[in-house]
């Protein structure tokens, strides 16, 4: 709105902006300390089985509750946890809160559930101390690999460096499984799917908000999945908000839904209850 209105209307340097500098300079200064404030939360939210309705898996998605700012948004302050660092023992605290529903939750599905957790580029170039100790740690309390999933983005996958390959084949050597978040948003290049063992892609909400509208989308959906299957992978669709999306996307053969339409996040105690309640989660 601002452009093109003419000489000296438009000031790169607002007001707003240098508040929102400030503020994002605030948060970062909070950050350092908010493990120990109790802030975070970990909230999950349910991975659902198209054709049966039942509860597959469950994503882990950070919370910042914070006591004057209310909710802030993972979309605001993972990107400042990633450049001050602080999203390696952040990373840590969301793998230990995910392990303790884990034993729980695997117990009522009899040995299958499975917690999804987000894995930004930062943590994977990280050392590999961290990960040796992921697999450990799951050992340690009677799971194994294959109750966990890594979600990464396409655009770590794009120009892999040693470090990244050697930790995604140690994934895969322990069972862990791995998810490419928001597929079809990053680069064209799909030879990562060939070189490296992926086990499902996410197709990004921005495809699926309009794909009962859009035919480009409903058909980008759709050539998903089929490359998917053809490659052996399932998918999951991401903000499923309506019926109409659901039934489009079973019709066209997608896995799993995630959205709205079937559960917002929610902490652990409510999706424990939503889990005892009815025996509908498969495994
Ligand atoms: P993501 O991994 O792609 O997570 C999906 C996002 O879509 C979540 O946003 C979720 O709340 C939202 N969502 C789910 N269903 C719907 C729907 O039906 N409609 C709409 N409009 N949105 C829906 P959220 O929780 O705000 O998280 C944003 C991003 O922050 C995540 O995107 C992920 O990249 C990052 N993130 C969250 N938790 C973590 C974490 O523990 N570690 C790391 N590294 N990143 C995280
Ligand atoms: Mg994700
Ligand atoms: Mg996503
Ligand atoms: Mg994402």
């Amino acid at each position: 709105a601002a452009k093109g209105q003419g000489k000296g209307r438009f000031s790169f340097f607002t007001p707003s902006l240098q508040a929102d500098a400030l503020n994002r300079l605030r948060l970062s200064s909070e950050l350092a300390g908010v493990l120990e404030s109790g802030q975070l939360r970990v909230y999950f939210q349910p991975i659902v089985e198209l054709s049966t309705n039942n509860i597959f898996k469950a994503e882990a998605l950070l919370r910042w509750i914070h006591p004057a700012r209310g909710m802030i948004s993972p979309m605001t302050f993972i990107p400042l946890a990633e450049e001050t660092g602080h999203i390696i023992p952040i990373g840590e605290w969301v793998l230990h809160e995910s392990v303790r529903w884990l034993k729980r939750w695997n117990q009522l599905s009899h040995g299958g559930f499975q917690i999804s957790v987000n894995k930004s580029p930062i943590q994977f170039r990280s050392g590999d101390s961290a990960d040796v100790l992921w697999v450990s740690h799951l050992k340690e309390n009677g799971l194994s690999g294959r109750n966990l999933c890594v979600e990464i983005t396409e655009s770590l996958l794009l120009n892999t460096d040693e470090t990244t390959s050697r930790k995604l084949f140690s994934f895969r050597d322990a069972g862990i499984q791995v998810s490419i978040d928001d597929f079809g948003t990053g680069y064209s290049s799909l030879s990562y799917l060939k070189k490296f063992d992926i086990d499902y892609l996410k197709i990004d909400q921005s495809f699926v908000r309009n794909m009962a509208s859009d035919p480009s989308d409903y058909a980008l959906c759709e050539a998903i999945v089929v490359m998917a299957h053809k490659l052996g992978l399932k998918v999951i669709a991401e903000g499923v908000e309506t019926l109409e999306q659901r039934d489009l996307l079973l019709k066209i053969g997608c896995d799993f839904g995630q959205g709205y339409y079937f559960s917002r996040p929610i902490p652990g105690e409510e999706l424990d209850s939503m889990l005892t309640q009815n025996s509908g989660y498969s495994h």
